[in-house]
């Protein structure tokens, strides 16, 4: 079933995403991980919302500096508990099995260790969206900044179990780089090829390249692609010291 939600990308700082779901329903306004508020309250004052709530998946800087003028404008912040001092501008600390919501739309909070401790994603299983910060990326995954390649693994395993039709928005474009890495990772997947083209051609036409699909990543991911915690451990720390 399409999803009712509008959803708006916001480009921020050099590379970050910044996503404005809005139910014309309710005409409720939520902004998942503002890493500046600028862009955001021009977004929105563009097309005359405002914004009820802050959704954060973590708590680096680049996903919440902007959430202290936007709840300065009437907004709550939910955001990880497990990050709670990290995130002083936080209303509602969120854990595993959480929800919040926006109008009628429920988001499911799944707990996703390892680019942060306590990092969250967002999961709207009725409409088929997932938000995913830093944890998954289109054709790759975050960095290992507090965590372990067991952990991540984990997370990856839990995504790739959500239907492939569910809509990845995920919190930077990453996905060239990410794709020049993918196709040493598996050299024999076509589909990594091909989408490699696909995604190197939008860039060069000024376009983004996501949201994404969990169907896609399960395509073409290597990190979601993989099969064990070493394979997985392996191909991490072999990006890690990338230079594509
Ligand atoms: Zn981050
Ligand atoms: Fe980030």
């Amino acid at each position: 079933m399409a999803t009712d939600l509008e959803i708006v990308r916001v480009a921020a700082l050099s590379d970050n995403y910044v996503w404005l779901i809005h139910d014309p329903v309710s005409d409720e306004t939520v902004v998942v991980d503002p890493s500046e508020a600028a862009p955001v309250i021009a977004a929105v004052a563009q097309r005359g919302w405002t914004i009820s709530q802050i959704w954060n998946t973590h708590w680096h800087f680049d996903h919440t500096d902007g959430n202290a003028e936007i709840k300065a404008m009437g907004a709550k912040v939910s955001g990880p508990a497990a990050e709670a001092e990290r995130i002083p501008t936080l209303d509602t600390g969120l854990r595993e099995g959480d929800s919040v919501r926006i109008g009628k739309h429920v988001a499911s909070v799944i707990e996703t260790p390892g680019h942060t401790a306590g990092h969250i994603v967002f999961h709207m299983a009725e409409d088929a969206l997932l938000f995913s910060g830093d944890t998954l990326f289109a054709m790759g995954c975050g960095r290992l900044t507090e965590g372990s390649p067991a952990e991540m693994f984990g997370n990856m395993q839990r995504l790739a179990a959500l239907p492939d039709e569910t809509i990845v928005y995920c919190a930077h474009e990453y996905t060239v780089s990410n794709g020049r890495y993918a196709v040493i990772a598996e050299p024999d997947n076509r589909a990594v090829a091909d989408r490699l083209h696909v995604v190197e051609a939008q860039r060069a036409a000024g376009e983004a390249t996501v949201p994404t699909t969990i169907g896609t990543e399960r395509a073409t991911n290597p990190f979601l692609r993989a099969t064990s915690v070493e394979q997985f451990a392996d191909r991490r720390a072999a990006k890690d010291a990338f230079r594509g």
